[in-house]
């Protein structure tokens, strides 16, 4: 998750090329896992790397696994 948000600050100044091929990485992950977990509010699939995400951060979702729409809220 830490490499996914590294990605996130910093995706302006990130080569094209290099950009361009972790956004196609991120999306082959999200279709492989986005059925494993599901919103515990919205009921949304959510993909692997959300759901290590929340587990990770148990005090802030109380151990449940929210969507980003849905993690926005807390
Ligand atoms: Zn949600």
């Amino acid at each position: 998750m830490k490499a996914v948000l590294h990605i996130d600050l910093d995706e302006d100044s990130l080569d094209i090329t290099i950009r361009e091929y972790l956004l196609n990485k991120l999306k082959k992950q999200d279709k492989n896992q986005q059925s494993l977990y599901s919103c515990a509010k919205c009921n949304k699939k959510i993909a692997k790397v959300v759901a290590d995400f929340c587990l990770n951060n148990n005090d802030r979702f109380k151990g449940k696994i929210y969507c980003r729409d849905c993690q926005g809220e807390f």
